[in-house]
């Protein structure tokens, strides 16, 4: 197992610990969260994953933003082709699903942790999961992708149609095995209800799940989780991360075949 020299001590837990940026490495040189380049930088940073989140346009395009607006615009209530015409703040027109995973096709050596957002209704999620899945298998990059939402219905119409793929929700107020029981495979919970519910992460291990704390930025907690065996955590820091849990290229890229 690789260790890292913090301040004088072994961090011994770091080596199973594996970086995810959080909507890609955007605030490097890229420019823009979710951003086409922030995908492109968290490859080139050698991280495990890069997140970003999907949601649905008024026309049935899957796109990729944070919030269910931008610029003004709900995206539920808007056509792609009038969304087209806005730009990120790196320039880049709204990147569609279709877009994002193409881009990461291009970039094998990272994960893509793809986040499907609630939606208000059941039958928008249900059409969008629908669409996502079709998508990522007529590419054939299953095992390049996982799964996250906070939307229990979501996950398990997730688990429905793509049962081997790493399916993990979010909204961190569910014992694990409750999870299990529904073919969920992983938790990926606010950083706080992990530290305040650590038994929480050896539950989830005891039933073969996997453990990710999100959105972890800070140095302490970073290190308090990797000593935890939180086995991924998700950042805005992401180089910082690699180098606090004493990544090296050929052990991260050794992460990613075992995970292929
Ligand atoms: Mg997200």
């Amino acid at each position: 197992m690789a260790c890292a020299l913090l301040g004088g001590t072994v961090l011994a837990a770091s080596g199973q610990t594996r970086v995810i940026a959080h909507r890609g490495y955007w605030n490097g040189v890229a420019g823009a969260q979710n951003s086409l380049a922030s995908l492109r930088e968290a490859a080139r940073a050698g991280v495990y994953g890069s997140e970003f989140d999907v949601q649905l346009t008024k026309d049935s395009v899957a796109v990729v933003n944070h919030d269910d607006d931008i610029q003004g615009r709900v995206i539920a209530e808007t056509t792609y082709p009038q969304l087209q015409q806005l730009r990120l703040k790196n320039g880049e027109v709204l990147p569609t699903l279709d877009a994002y995973l193409a881009a990461g096709k291009e970039q094998p050596g990272v994960q893509l942790i793809l986040e499907i957002k609630p939606h208000k209704t059941a039958q928008e999620e249900n059409t969008l999961v629908r669409l996502v899945v079709d998508r990522v298998k007529a590419l054939g990059m299953e095992r390049q992708v996982e799964y996250i939402s906070f939307s229990l219905n979501v996950c398990r119409q997730l688990v429905a149609q793509t049962p081997s793929s790493s399916i993990s929700y979010l909204r961190s107020d569910k014992a694990p095995k409750e999870l299990y029981d529904w073919g969920i495979n992983g938790i990926d919970y606010h950083y706080k209800v992990l530290e305040e519910q650590p038994e929480w992460i050896a539950e989830a291990h005891r039933w073969g799940m996997t453990v990710n704390a999100w959105t972890v930025n800070d140095d302490g907690h970073i290190r308090q989780l990797a000593e935890g065996q939180v086995d991924f955590i998700t950042t805005d820091r992401p180089v910082d991360a690699l180098s606090l849990l004493g990544g090296t290229p050929a052990r991260r890229a050794a992460n990613v075949t075992s995970a292929q």
